[in-house]
Parts: C-alpha cells; structure tokens; sequence
C-alpha cells in the first residue's frame, strides 16, 4: 500500500510538472501570436480562451466574446 502511495505521489509530481512545463509553454505561444492567454472557456469547459483585440477567443468550441 505505502508502495502503491509513492508510485502515485511519483506520478502526479511528474504530471504537475509537466503541467507547469506546458503552461508556460502555451503561454509563450500565445505572446508569440500577439495573444495571451485567459480563462477557462465557460461554454464548454475544454480549454483555456486567448484573450487578443478585446475578445476571447476557444480554440476548442469557437466561442468569442468581447471582454
Ligand atoms: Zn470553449
């Protein structure tokens, strides 16, 4: 059991890190693309909006609104 918690403990620093890697990484993306990046989407939940010209913008459900 201790065993089965370390392996797991093990695998969600690795996920949070590789999480941590990728935000950064995204957000770079989007200062590269004269975006950043915003909030949740609240339509579909799926994805993270790129906030650019006033509006955010889903990249995953297309939903745009003005900020
Ligand atoms: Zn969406």
């Amino acid at each position: 059991m201790a065993a089965q918690v370390a392996a797991l403990e093990n695998r969600l620093e690795g996920a949070e890190y590789q999480q941590r890697l990728l935000r950064t990484t995204v957000a770079g993306l989007a200062r590269e693309v004269g975006c950043s990046l915003g909030c949740q989407c609240s339509r579909c939940e799926g994805s993270y909006t790129f906030v650019k010209d006033g509006s955010m913008y889903c990249p995953r459900c297309g939903d745009r609104e003005p900020l």
